[in-house]
């Protein structure tokens, strides 16, 4: 669920303190809206104040995340990636527990390890 934390920060000699504002939780970026003569923080209808002059890029975006950072990928899935020098091309599929395995030499070295190709399709996976 999106919302809006505001921390404030005084240091002597500011005549009033920093609000700074971050939106959290949103898989959306944070905008503000008009509505009746209010000003909210889209999406999480944060309420602003007559005082709280904030910027829509002042506000801070943590976005949402899928609490399960394991990338699982359905064993019917099969990725390419050609060897560094290119002439080979390794097979990366998920097992049983849908944990991706490549076929690489480094992969086979160190079962328990992601190798570089794996990493690569991870983050391939994710930035979808
Ligand atoms: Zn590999």
């Amino acid at each position: 669920m999106a919302k809006v934390v505001v921390s404030e920060w005084f240091q002597y000699g500011m005549d009033k303190p920093e609000r700074t504002y971050t939106l959290i939780d949103s898989i959306y970026p944070p905008g503000i809206m008009e509505l009746n003569g209010k000003r909210y923080i889209m999406p999480s209808w944060y309420e602003l104040g007559p005082d709280e002059d904030v910027k829509r890029e002042d506000i801070k975006h943590i976005p949402w995340e899928p609490k399960e950072k394991e990338v699982k990928v359905s064993s019917d899935k099969e990725y390419k990636v050609l060897s560094s020098k290119g002439d080979k091309e390794y097979i990366i599929k998920a097992d049983a527990t849908g944990s991706l395995k490549c076929s690489c030499p480094s992969a086979m070295y160190r079962p328990h390890t992601d190798c570089k190709h794996v990493k690569e399709i991870k983050l391939e996976i994710m930035g979808n």
